[in-house]
């Protein structure tokens, strides 16, 4: 698999499908997850709720899909970070988990390019260096039939300069 870093807002990409960093409830929130539902419309949200009322609150770590609404993607997955409270090593799987679950999903979807925003990194307070290290190490180990490309969105500078760093771009 490829992988490319860009910076910038992940609404606005090209790829098979889009991941969202949710929280479990699956009904929307702030940042990446609000800008995802803003600009993708109600139709992402009325998937989320059938989704939620079938089968309950997603659990951390675990992703599920949705349409895409009128983002330029096909699919949204929605994957729960972790919320950081320093437990490094629980957090760290979770963390991880939410990379190969929503890979995994794309995999069972015939997805050939998926973009990932910078998961738990926001609100949820995950360690920006540690994430990308998680991100990135997840990535490479994943073997794929179908993607042929992943794409990492940075959408601060701290963010885009540790994944330069780790990528070695
Ligand atoms: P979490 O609750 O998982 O921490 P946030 O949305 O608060 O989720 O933040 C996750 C990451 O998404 C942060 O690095 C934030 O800078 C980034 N982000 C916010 N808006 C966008 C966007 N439109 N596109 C891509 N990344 C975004």
């Amino acid at each position: 698999m490829k992988i490319e870093l860009i910076k910038g807002d992940i609404t606005k990409i090209q790829a098979d499908a889009i991941v969202n960093a949710a929280n479990s409830s699956l009904l929307g929130g702030g940042g990446v997850d609000g800008a995802i539902h803003r600009v993708g419309g109600s139709q992402i949200l009325e998937e989320c709720v059938a989704i939620k009322n079938r089968q309950g609150k997603c659990k951390t770590g675990e992703a599920v899909v949705t349409n895409a609404g009128n983002l330029p993607a096909k699919y949204v997955i929605h994957t729960v970070g972790p919320v950081w409270n320093g437990h490094e090593e629980k957090e760290s799987i979770l963390l991880a988990n939410c990379y190969h679950n929503s890979l995994n999903l794309a995999e069972s979807l015939g997805v050939k390019t998926i973009a990932f925003p910078n998961i738990s990194t926001g609100v949820y307070r995950f360690p920006k260096e540690l994430a990308g290290k998680i991100a990135v190490d997840e990535v490479r180990k994943f073997h794929s039939d179908s993607i042929d490309k992943v794409i990492f969105v940075c959408f601060d500078d701290e963010n885009e300069n540790i994944y330069k760093d780790l990528l070695q771009l």
